[in-house]
């Protein structure tokens, strides 16, 4: 059993921001199933939004979110994360993090940030490092984590199950005491064992057949916070990115909204632009409004998919901007700054999680979620642009600052190790691949931008049934990371589902037809699902 004061699982901006903060007051083990940079925070492209000129202000920023939230955000909770944002956004600056600066010249003499402008917002606040922050981010965390005391890093560690003290046939008040934790090069399950647990695992993308999101993201801290008795609300809450690269050898690239921000306009395939006569801010609109646009467009039209189009900004401009879109788009023959790029909706970000508050706090003592894992009520039903970057280093910094005030104890607990009991080799893993197809599929095809009673029940049976065969599968064979990311998708699917189908309106990213506008009973209603708490077998 390896012991610490911390478990941190996962390293995208969340963990690694916790991890940073508590090093100096204890062991840190960060666990992260592929190596330390391959996280969703890697691919930001856009930037952090947060309030850093006068002639922006708190309110503003507030409003913008609550706004994109369609009435389902916590006020307070939006308030305090904007109005920290930037004491938390000059820290990342001062670990050594390079925002990209303008050519205008603060009175101290220093160029003032560049600030991007995405949809949603009334003003321009987005800091970027060109169009690949997220790179920039971990560059900085990254190279602090080396330099601190007390962590102790493990890669291709993939987190299989929370350890509670209910899990292990314990009375009284529950907690978490740690994990079981697949090592990916031995096959071996490991026990780490703290009396703080903090999940960073980040979102759910590859439930769907098209998403932005990395491998990495396969709903792990939802569905081991679910299976642990943790309540996870408003998972139907999933935001498409409007504008995913449409070519046959793209996985999952992004075209980030700046460039609309910087005027690219939507058009369809014959050339004409459709987004003036959906929404005041045409091309610029909400993500919820712009993808439900393409999608009616592209449905209407029998395309395969629409196009952004900024040819008409000089093409230095596009290079100096927006070089690693223009880059990438180039080696797939797209040349950005004289023909309109390919695009199509993708799923990119989970709006709802774990239930946690801003201090990333949840309702299993021990247990601490932050970052795109968490539902802390800043996104409601729909998130702005660029604030999960924000949530997540504000939420860290916070969840740092209780637990150390906590200081929490290890009480004498005794974890038995990971049983396999009569498990053995998985002889076919074609069923694997199998499944992992059917049910992105099946989430693409019927719980996707636009909904239907009908789809959505048609999608719950059809998991369920798949979820039958993978846990017999799960009894049977030795796990692989493979089949644990099956038995997470699918249970986030599930999640999905049931969240969508328990709301009975339309409300931001849930869209169902056969309940089109919102119903005011809803608004400040989280759809929250919990498992019966009962005791469970260990393995
Ligand atoms: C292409 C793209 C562009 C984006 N652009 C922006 C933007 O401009 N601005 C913005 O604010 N947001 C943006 N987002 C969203 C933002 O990047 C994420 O919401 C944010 O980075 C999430 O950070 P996180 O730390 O919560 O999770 P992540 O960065 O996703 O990190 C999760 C970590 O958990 C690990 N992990 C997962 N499961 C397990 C497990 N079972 N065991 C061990 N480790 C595990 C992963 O390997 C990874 O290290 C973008 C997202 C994408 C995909």
């Amino acid at each position: 059993m390896r012991e610490f004061d911390y478990i941190v699982v996962g390293s995208g901006i969340a963990g690694l921001t916790f991890a940073l903060k508590v090093a100096s007051h204890g062991r840190v083990a960060i666990v992260t199933k592929r190596s330390l940079s391959e996280a969703n925070t890697y691919y930001a492209q856009g930037g952090i939004a947060a309030v850093t000129k006068p002639t922006d202000s708190y309110d503003l920023h507030v409003a913008d979110t609550l706004r994109a939230g369609s009435g389902l955000c916590r006020e307070s909770v939006v308030q305090t994360i904007v109005e920290e944002g930037p004491s938390r956004v000059q820290e990342l600056i001062d670990l050594g993090m390079e925002f990209t600066r303008d050519d205008t010249i603060s009175p101290d003499g220093e160029r003032f940030y560049s600030l991007g402008k995405e949809g949603g917002h009334s003003k321009r606040r987005v800091l970027h490092a060109k169009d690949a922050t997220g790179r920039e981010v971990m560059r900085a965390l990254l190279a602090s984590i080396e330099r601190a005391p007390n962590i102790s890093v493990f890669e291709d560690h993939m987190a299989i199950d929370l350890i509670t003290l209910r899990k292990l046939g314990q009375t009284g008040d529950n907690s978490c005491v740690g994990a079981y934790v697949l090592n990916r090069v031995t096959g071996e399950v490991e026990t780490f064992a703290a009396p703080v647990t903090m999940l960073a695992t980040g979102g759910c993308g590859k439930v769907y057949l098209y998403t932005t999101n990395p491998d990495i993201a396969t709903g792990d801290g939802v569905a081991m916070a679910y299976r642990a008795g943790v309540s996870v609300a408003n998972m139907e809450f999933i935001q498409f990115h409007p504008t995913c690269l449409y070519h046959p050898r793209a996985k999952s690239f992004l075209v980030s909204e700046a460039l609309r921000g910087e005027g690219a306009i939507l058009r369809d395939l014959a050339g004409q632009s459709f987004m003036d006569e959906v929404h005041p801010l045409a091309s610029l609109a909400p993500r919820d409004i712009v993808a439900r646009a393409i999608d009616s467009v592209m449905k209407r039209s029998g395309a395969d998919h629409v196009v952004l189009d900024i040819t008409h900004k000089p093409a230095i401009f596009i290079m100096d901007r927006f070089p690693n879109i223009y880059s990438t788009c180039r080696e797939f023959g797209i040349d950005i700054t004289k023909e309109p790029i390919p695009v199509v909706p993708a799923a990119h970000y989970q709006c709802g999680g774990v239930v946690a508050d801003v201090d990333g706090r949840t309702e299993l003592s021990g247990l601490f979620a932050v970052g795109e894992v968490a539902s802390t009520g800043l996104h409601g039903a729909n998130r702005l642009a660029s604030n999960s970057l924000l949530e997540g280093l504000v939420c860290a910094h916070r969840a740092a600052r209780s637990v150390l005030e906590l200081d929490p104890e290890f009480g004498n607990v005794e974890i038995p190790d990971w049983q396999s009991g009569d498990a053995i080799d998985p002889d076919e893993l074609v069923v694997v691949s199998h499944n992992w197809d059917e049910i992105r599929r099946c989430m693409w095809d019927y719980v996707g931008i636009v909904r239907t009673n009908k789809r959505l029940l048609r999608a719950r049976k059809r998991i369920e049934n798949l979820r039958e065969e993978i846990r017999q599968y799960y009894w049977d064979f030795n796990v692989t990371a493979d089949l644990l990311e099956l038995r997470n998708i699918a249970q986030v699917a599930e999640l999905i589902i049931n969240g969508a189908l328990q709301r009975p309106e339309s409300r931001g990213l849930h869209y169902n037809l056969d309940c089109p506008g919102h119903d005011d009973s809803w608004s400040q209603r989280d759809t929250v699902l919990c498992r019966k708490r009962s005791a469970q077998a260990i393995r």
